[in-house]
């Protein structure tokens, strides 16, 4: 990335100044997915269209599956859609989205080329509430496909409603910050950090999530040999 730019991204964020690594020699070159995976995510995204599967579906606008691309290596992990995100079908699309988008720029990442986004709830709950559990168990199924299909070597759940029910625990955000989790049967490496909506309000906890996302990025690292975050 350029240097430039990042230091853009790391002042929208609030923070200083990092000197990114560059890609190992011999990184694996972006590969388009297979016929049949391209498939499988129309077949989803149709599914999520006409669900009906809890009471979210007589309040929303659309489903909002999710973007990025059909195969990545990371994959983060908000609430639910909100206000902006179930007009425009997209998630993360409002101020807190600008942020997101900033936070992980910072790390090299874009949600157009490595890195997928997505929610717990498909369906926007009225007035932004909680979800409630009956929700999502009925939505997860989604999630589960599409790590499937991402097959991702590493989440970011952001915020304190996407980690607890992604890790299926009541434990407060600031204990599930700064360690590596496992999700579900897939066994993915997971790492918590704050709302992007919570850093808006919190804005002196910035520099608390700038360390996750660089712990986060550290793993990333580890697990890849020296990765720089594109997918293969
Ligand atoms: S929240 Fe999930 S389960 Fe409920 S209607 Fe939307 S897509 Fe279906």
């Amino acid at each position: 990335m350029h240097a430039a730019r990042q230091q853009q991204y790391l002042q929208a964020l609030g923070i200083e100044l990092w000197v990114a690594r560059a890609p190992p020699a011999g990184a694996p070159a972006t590969a388009p997915p297979p016929a049949d995976t391209a498939a499988a995510w129309e077949g989803l995204r149709r599914e999520v269209a006409a669900c009906t599967r809890c009471a979210l579906h007589a309040t929303r606008t659309q489903g909002v599956l999710g973007v990025g691309p059909r195969r990545c290596d990371w994959l983060v992990v908000g609430e639910a859609p909100g206000a902006e995100e179930d007009r425009r079908g997209e998630p993360f699309v409002g101020p807190a989205g600008q942020l997101l988008d900033a936070m992980l720029r910072a790390i090299g990442l874009d949600r157009t080329s490595n890195v997928y986004i997505a929610n717990v709830l498909k369906s926007r709950p009225p007035h932004n509430r909680d979800p409630r559990p009956e929700e999502v168990a009925a939505c997860m199924p989604y999630l589960l496909r599409q790590v499937a299909l991402l097959q991702p070597k590493i989440m970011l759940a952001v915020g304190r409603i996407a980690a607890q029910n992604l890790l299926g625990t009541e434990a407060p955000l600031s204990r599930l910050r700064g360690q590596v989790h496992r999700f579900g049967e897939f066994n993915v490496p997971l790492v918590v950090t704050y709302h992007p909506a919570y850093l808006l309000r919190t804005p002196q906890d910035k520099r608390k999530a700038w360390e996750d996302l660089k712990f986060a990025r550290g793993l990333y690292q580890r697990l890849t040999g020296g990765g720089d975050g594109h997918g293969t």
